[in-house]
């Protein structure tokens, strides 16, 4: 029976596993680096110890401190979150060899699944679509230009250890060829130590739909549906919904059968992703499967209405699935929006720093996943995600109004964030049809450029601004002079002014 677990992971992830603990009745170990001594969720959880200095490989990439940590506390079992080692086979071995329940797959399942190469052989074997493209890795430029010929441009040139769209290239021209699988092969050697490539048909309108598994150590596997996740940058999701807006009836229960046999094939045990591409006919292929919790996870939580931790810790203890998959259905709608402290504004260029003044909006189907507070300062050395700010609504449209209310009534102050964009995605007519693809940011980029259509955002920040200005010249002024704030005439035309706007 897990009565302890250690949270290998900082920032929401982590304090997203944490309420989960709380309401099982778990105790909860953090850990952390020295940058975060003032995360959140070293104080939310129960017990939490320092494993390292700033950067991830000396902290929470460090295998041996977190086992240290977890023998030391009595941990049962570790939850690795996404990123950092949720996906490492060695990690998970390593657990395994200590008698630590790692919450995830085993290592046969990370690392078949953590080679593209193998994924898709494996994926061949069990009859789930792939890409069309090699089946080997490609060894020489003369034989690249070969099969690439062969499989007819344009093409991906994909790293086989890839992730996070490193190591991948687009290839639409013959020329391009050679100088592309170098640049792949490079940046997958310096990303991932492993230079292995492969070559995949590319996707014309391509879209990204995953479903959402869970199985037990006893035979049982589900899905829990579809998540849309087209609206890209750079390759990185930016906006996540589910139901998808093209998905159909038969569609989504074909996918969701090839979604089961592709995480039975490897023995899946946990929750994972499947990741496929679909075009605008809904053909669907394999793309990978992220053998972990992922980061838009809440959406399906709230249409499927399961706790897919909870549903993790069980299957960890060992327990079966009870959620039966013809009991479970999509009820209404649910979006995602990643909240960075970026500036969209200047080529989403990070801008951690400190958060003055945070207000989170209020009302109905809103969800905040979150680790930010009044007065944090966002750490330089980590993804500078704030918050995943996530919407239910009856249906779509009620979805899109709420996540723009939302997005209007929320306020961070200090640092810019990506939330003008996100509100200018809600409007984009494309958007709103749900009829995009994986280029929608690409070919709406003028669009999403303007911030005339939020107005009301503008004019809150400004307000807001202005009130916190105010505010904290009134706190230093009170601390220096105390006598004076009654008599002073500037501060109370500045307070009212800003109230007024407010
Ligand atoms: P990573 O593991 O690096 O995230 P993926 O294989 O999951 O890489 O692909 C990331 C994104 O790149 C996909 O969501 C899609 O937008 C695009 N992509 C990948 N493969 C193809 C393809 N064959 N055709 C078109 N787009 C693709």
């Amino acid at each position: 029976m897990i009565k302890k677990i250690l949270i290998a992971n900082r920032g929401e992830i982590a304090i997203r596993v944490m309420n989960t603990c709380r309401e099982m009745g778990i105790k909860t170990v953090a850990v952390y680096s020295e940058a975060d001594y003032s995360s959140l969720h070293v104080s939310y959880a129960d017990e939490a110890y320092c494993i390292g200095p700033a950067p991830s490989a000396e902290s929470y990439l460090n295998i041996e401190k977190i086992i240290e940590v977890a023998k030391k506390t009595g941990t049962d079992a570790i939850h690795p979150g996404y990123g950092f080692l949720s996906e490492n086979a060695k990690f998970s071995q390593r657990c395994k060899d200590e008698k630590i329940i790692f919450i995830g797959p085993d290592p046969y399942a990370i690392n078949t699944m953590g080679d593209k190469i193998t994924a898709r052989k494996t994926m061949m074997d069990a009859g789930v679509p792939v890409v069309p493209g090699t089946k080997e890795p490609i060894t020489d430029l003369d034989q690249a230009v070969k099969v690439i010929k062969e499989i007819g441009l344009p093409v991906m040139v994909k790293a086989s250890a890839g992730g996070g769209g490193k190591g991948m290239r687009l290839v639409e021209k013959e020329e391009d060829i050679i100088s592309s699988v170098k640049a792949a092969k490079s940046e997958a050697l310096s990303a991932f130590g492993n230079d292995a490539v492969y070559v995949e048909k590319y996707i014309s309108s391509p879209h990204h739909i995953e479903f959402q598994i869970l199985a037990d150590n006893h035979g049982n596997c589900i899905h829990l549906f579809e998540r849309e996740c087209s609206v890209q940058r750079r390759h990185q999701k930016v906006v996540e919904e589910t139901p998808s807006p093209i998905m159909t009836h038969d569609v989504r229960m074909e996918m969701g059968k090839h979604a089961v046999a592709a995480a039975k094939a490897v023995n899946y045990s946990g929750a994972g992703t499947i990741e496929f591409i679909t075009d605008d006919d809904l053909n669907y292929y394999f793309l990978e499967m992220n053998t972990r919790l992922q980061v838009e996870h809440p959406i399906t939580e709230e249409v499927v209405g399961v706790d897919l931790v909870k549903e993790q810790i069980k299957i960890a203890n060992g327990e079966k699935l009870m959620l039966k998959q013809e009991n479970l259905t999509q009820r209404g709608h649910a979006i995602e929006v990643r909240i960075y402290a970026e500036d969209p504004d200047n080529n989403f260029m990070p801008n951690p720093g400190k958060i003055e003044h945070i207000q989170f909006p209020l009302g109905p189907g809103i969800r905040h996943d979150t680790y930010a507070y009044n007065g944090f300062q966002i750490p330089i050395y980590y993804d500078p995600m704030i918050s995943k700010l996530v919407i239910w609504g009856n249906n779509r449209t009620e979805a899109i109004e709420r996540m723009k209310r939302a997005l209007k009534l929320f306020k961070i102050n200090g640092v810019k964030t990506s939330i003008p964009f996100l509100f200018q995605i809600m409007n984009v007519d494309s958007f709103v049809k749900g009829r995009y693809t994986t280029h929608f940011i690409q070919n709406n980029e003028q669009e999403l450029k303007q911030r005339e259509k939020t107005p009301e955002v503008a004019k809150d920040l400004a307000a807001i601004t202005a009130f916190i200005d105010y505010t904290n010249k009134l706190e230093k002024v009170k601390t220096e002079k105390s006598e004076d704030i009654q008599t002073s005439k500037w501060k109370d035309y500045g307070r009212r002014n800003a109230l007024s706007r407010l």
